[in-house]
């Protein structure tokens, strides 16, 4: 059993794919080729905004737009303290401090009464500028993006969300990577919508961050490759991943997001007496880039674990360490009780086996070991 099946994907979608990847060969236009415009039409059709621009990256992608804002040094980022540790490492490479905040418990996505918490104590203080809050949508999970919609535009900051997991979701019919003055995604081959290598991809309904980001994104060009109008980096999707791009989105359109659904509704059924299972507030819908269960503390979470293991059934602990707790951050100064959710949750947290193509006699399997393990 796979805990995110490539294999299967790329058999049955092999001719379509191949001869995407054949055309690309037989032009050579590896960089800028026809189909990375094309993939962000089609993007950004998708996800409902004016703009996309795809970059190497989901952390690429983030610091495009951190450069974008000239976001550096003496400004406040909040961010969640339960995510992937890129999130956090885009705020300190680009010189500014990132400010972890708790995360709510069911939604593992950030708590946004300790988010307004954050940011009244940081002013409080004085001595850091709030700016940016990077809500991320973990799992594929929305974070409540209207609430913090509102903070943030109470405080006067500006919202970057990561998206890299959330691709697909939307709260209310209205998709992830829309919320936000920009949104990031990763391409990364196991998140919801990945290439066969590294991708990302901005979003925004901003046409000046847009223009910006493409000036950034190769070398600050100015009217043309050899007019260097400002320091960027060197960050562009190849020609051969939007190629790949644009049979796996049409699948991911087609059925695989619904999917994954359908495997979610069947897990929960099946594991809600044994375990604490997902939970998706009322109007959300996840991409489940994770399906995450919780188990009673972290002796049984790693038991489970361990038999999983034995049965060869895959499972994943994301994240085992809250960002906080990261030596890469130790110059932090924090207060533990500030972070009780995420550090209960870094202890109990399983991430199971989640993916389109997950048979039912797999989802059997994982379901009857779980539920004679944790009776
Ligand atoms: C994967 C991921 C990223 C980084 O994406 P890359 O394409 O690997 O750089 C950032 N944030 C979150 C939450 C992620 O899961």
């Amino acid at each position: 059993m796979q805990f995110r099946d490539l294999h299967t994907q790329y058999q049955k979608y092999k001719k379509s794919i191949d001869s995407e990847i054949q055309e690309v060969l037989l032009s050579t236009n590896f960089i800028d080729g026809k189909e990375v415009n094309e993939i962000e039409t089609r993007l950004a059709e998708y996800v409902g905004v004016k703009n996309c621009i795809t970059c190497a990256n989901g952390t690429d992608a983030m610091t495009l737009v951190m450069m974008a804002w000239g976001i550096s040094n003496g400004d406040a980022v909040f961010l969640p303290d339960f995510t992937f540790f890129s999130t956090g490492e885009i705020v300190a490479l680009a010189g500014a401090s990132p400010i972890f905040v708790d995360v709510d418990r069911d939604t593992f996505n950030i708590d946004t009464k300790k988010l307004e918490e954050a940011i009244r104590r940081i002013i409080e203080d004085g001595k850091l500028i709030p700016k940016v809050i990077i809500p991320v949508d973990l799992f594929g999970l929305p974070a409540n993006h209207y609430e913090i919609e509102t903070i943030a535009k109470k405080y006067k900051l500006s919202v970057l969300v990561d998206s890299a997991q959330g691709f697909g979701g939307n709260i209310r019919g209205q998709r992830a990577g829309s919320f936000g003055k920009a949104a990031t995604t990763s391409f990364f081959p196991s998140k919801p919508l990945g290439c066969y290598g590294d991708g990302g991809a901005i979003f925004t309904n901003d046409e000046e961050l847009a223009q910006r980001i493409k000036s950034l994104k190769v070398h600050g060009r100015g009217k043309d490759k050899y007019d260097n109008v400002r320091l960027g980096i060197n960050s562009r999707l190849d020609t051969l991943q939007a190629g790949v791009l644009k049979v796996k989105l049409k699948a991911f359109i087609d059925h695989e997001l619904e999917d994954v659904n359908q495997v979610y509704q069947i897990y929960n059924n099946r594991l809600k007496d044994a375990v604490e299972v997902p939970i998706i507030p009322e109007g959300f819908y996840s991409s489940f880039a994770q399906y995450t269960i919780k188990l009673k503390n972290r002796d049984q979470r790693d038991r489970l674990q361990a038999e999983l293991a034995n049965k060869k059934i895959p499972s994943m602990i994301y994240y085992n360490k809250p960002l906080h707790k990261q030596r890469a951050f130790q110059n932090q100064e924090y207060v533990e009780e500030d972070f009780c959710v995420a550090n209960v949750l870094s202890d109990i947290v399983l991430s199971l086996p989640m993916h389109p193509y997950l048979t039912e006699e797999d989802i059997d399997e994982v379901c009857n070991l779980i539920t004679l393990c944790c009776k």
